[in-house]
């Protein structure tokens, strides 16, 4: 009997699992069910999953349960052990991520009804950043603002410390130095990695903010939604809707926010939204080299960054002014990540 762990990414709308073997790098299981539109979807989900996992196992079997978790607030730098004081502490972030903490949160509490016995770890998607310099981390608010939490927090973070955990072997000086990662996916941001710890990164008090994204608008004058509310009566909820869903890749080019599209589209739009996309990345390049001073490596990781080769000759060639830095292409695994921690957090054996 071989012991394994259930790593759980629980979405707004989606649930994505994976489960490895505790001496391997490789899942013996992964999925991902769409378009779970209620709190009952997602129970019925979880429920095949541990289904899946009984029938599909064979002589492997569950004892312990990873989650991703959006926020960790300022308090947690590191992954914990889940229990009900440590929920009740999350739930108390959950203004400062409404869209994605309430479904992990969700899922935790169903995996405590359905398998009891299972613990279970948190692996925060801020807590990477909590590194960074306390400058790097506030915005220009009142303090009282930034310390009721209105501050940078960052994301991405276990697709960042996965690459910044296996740099050593790819690039020693880069390891040691100056980096910076570009995770571009649907969801994107660039992270600047000084010793492999996070200094600075693009995203902030929210996802939505530094790069252009798929539907995000990224960074964005306060004044525009100032202007928006006075001139077209827009509230919070279409605000909300307007800079998540319907800006970025697609609101620029009115095509689509998917990349692989874009570059087989002929529309000039589509072509205008690239151009943006790339611009936007080489600008905040410029300010993370700024913030490390000065660039080792350029590394790419995330479904556009790994697969587009377009994309990372045009971000490459647009910064070649930085002058001599090597850059890699390093595909990034978070379920991993969160595998990792949840051996580690619990003192299971075989890190792999
Ligand atoms: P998510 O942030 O949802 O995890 P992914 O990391 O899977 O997203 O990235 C999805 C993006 O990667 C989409 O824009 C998709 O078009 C793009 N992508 C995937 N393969 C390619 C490719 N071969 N060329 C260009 N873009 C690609």
């Amino acid at each position: 009997m071989q012991d394994a762990i259930l790593v759980l990414n629980a979405g707004s709308s989606s649930l994505k699992f994976s489960v490895f073997r505790v001496e391997s790098a490789t899942p013996l299981l992964h999925g991902q069910f769409e378009s779970l539109t209620t709190p009952d979807s997602h129970d019925r989900a979880l429920a095949s999953v541990l289904e899946r996992c009984t029938a599909q196992l064979d002589d492997n079997h569950l004892v312990a349960v990873g989650h991703r978790v959006v926020h960790g607030g300022v308090k947690f730098a590191s992954p914990v052990r889940i229990d009900d004081a440590l929920l009740a502490e999350l739930e108390e972030l959950v203004p400062l991520a409404p869209l994605h903490q309430p479904h992990n949160l969700a899922a935790i509490r169903a995996m405590s009804r359905r398998a009891p016995h299972l613990p279970q770890v948190a692996c925060f998607d801020t807590a990477f950043h909590r590194t960074q310099p306390e400058v790097a981390q506030q915005f220009g608010l009142p303090r009282r603002f930034t310390n009721e939490g209105v501050r940078r927090y960052g994301f991405h973070g276990l697709s960042y410390e996965y690459i910044a955990s296996i740099l050593p072997g790819v690039d020693s000086k880069a390891a040691v130095g100056r980096t910076v990662v570009a995770h571009l996916g649907n969801g994107a941001s660039m992270c600047a990695l000084l010793g492999g710890k996070s200094i600075a990164t693009t995203m902030s008090f929210t996802p939505a903010d530094g790069l252009v994204m798929g539907t995000r608008c990224g960074d964005l004058d306060p004044g525009v939604l100032l202007y928006l509310m006075a001139k077209h009566g827009m509230n919070a909820a279409a605000l909300e809707h307007l800079i998540y869903h319907e800006s970025g890749l697609l609101g620029v080019s009115g095509v689509s926010g998917d990349m692989r599209e874009l570059l087989a589209s002929s529309d000039p739009h589509a072509a205008e939204a690239i151009d943006l996309f790339v611009y936007r990345i080489v600008r905040e390049l410029g300010s993370l080299v700024a913030a490390l001073g000065g660039l080792d490596a350029l590394v790419f990781t995330g479904g556009i960054g790994e697969n587009s080769a377009t994309i990372r000759d045009r971000v490459c060639r647009d910064a070649a002014w930085l002058g001599g830095f090597s850059t890699h292409v390093i595909p990034t695994n978070e379920e991993l990540m969160i595998a990792n921690h949840t051996r580690r957090v619990l003192g299971l054996k075989g890190v792999a």
